[in-house]
Order: C-alpha cells, then structure tokens, then sequence
C-alpha cells in the first residue's frame, strides 16, 4: 500500500473512499468505520475516548484562559480605578499643589540664575588662566628668540 492511497481510502477497507481522519491518530476512515459522538470523528473506540478526553482538557484550559483574562481585566479595572481616584485628589488639591509648583519653579530659576553666574565665573577665571598662560608663553618665545 502505498503513502498516496492510505491517505484517500478506507484504513480497513482499500477499496472505499475515506469519508474523514481520525481527530486523534489522523487515520482516515469509511462510513462503515467511523466511530462519532458529539461531532467527534474517529478510527476507533480507543481513538474516541482519547479525542473526547482532550477535548475536555481543551475546555478546561480554554475556561481557565477566560478566567485569567477576566482577572486581567479585573487588574485594569482596579489600577484604573486608582489613577482616577489619584487624579481626583490631585484636582482636590490642585491649589496647594499649585503653589508648590510655582515656589519649586521659582527656586529652581534662582538657582539656574545662580549656577549661570558660578558657570560664568569659571569660565571667565579660566579665559583669564589661558590669556596669562599665553602671555607667559609669548614672553618665552621673545625672550629665546632675543624679541
Ligand atoms: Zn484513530
Ligand atoms: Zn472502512
């Protein structure tokens, strides 16, 4: 028997056209052959107990999943709960907040007033470094060339 013929006839009649494959073993089977329950299409008994068996852990992860989905859900629901109830006490003390806000503003703007001056001031003691290092430098250079 070759591959090509079990695939389209009867597994135990070569001579019939397979009517379906096993939901288990893929076997394919004649009308004669198939063993069905609840829309489940099979070689044999033993396939049949083995595909309904599956098929009862398949709705049990399936329900499983929902159930995990749903708490999921369940999660979402929550943190979104507690963002709008964090968003609530924010519009409730938004004044407060406000304040703090502009008073942090304000600092932070002093301090950048300051931190300008100091970078500034380093950076003009640091152009004055340089301009006496070149005036050293210069000096040098006179001096060894007799200028
Ligand atoms: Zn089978
Ligand atoms: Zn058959």
């Amino acid at each position: 028997m070759s591959q090509k013929i079990s695939g389209s006839v009867c597994l135990n009649h070569p001579n019939v056209p397979a009517l379906a494959h096993c939901a288990t073993c893929r076997k394919p089977v004649c009308a004669d052959c198939v063993k069905s329950a609840e829309g489940i299409q099979c070689c044999s008994d033993v396939c049949l107990q083995n595909a309904l068996a599956s098929r009862v852990v398949v709705d049990d992860i399936m329900r499983r999943k929902q159930k995990s989905q749903f708490k999921a859900l369940l999660r979402r629901l929550v943190i979104l709960i507690v963002l709008l109830a964090l968003a609530a006490l924010a519009w409730h003390y938004k004044e407060p907040l406000q304040n703090l806000f502009k008073q942090g503003k304000s600092k932070a703007e002093e301090l950048s007033k300051d931190l300008g001056g100091q970078v500034k001031g380093a950076k003009d003691s640091y152009q004055k470094e340089l301009d006496a290092k070149d005036a050293q430098r210069k000096a040098k250079q006179q001096k060894k060339y007799g200028l």
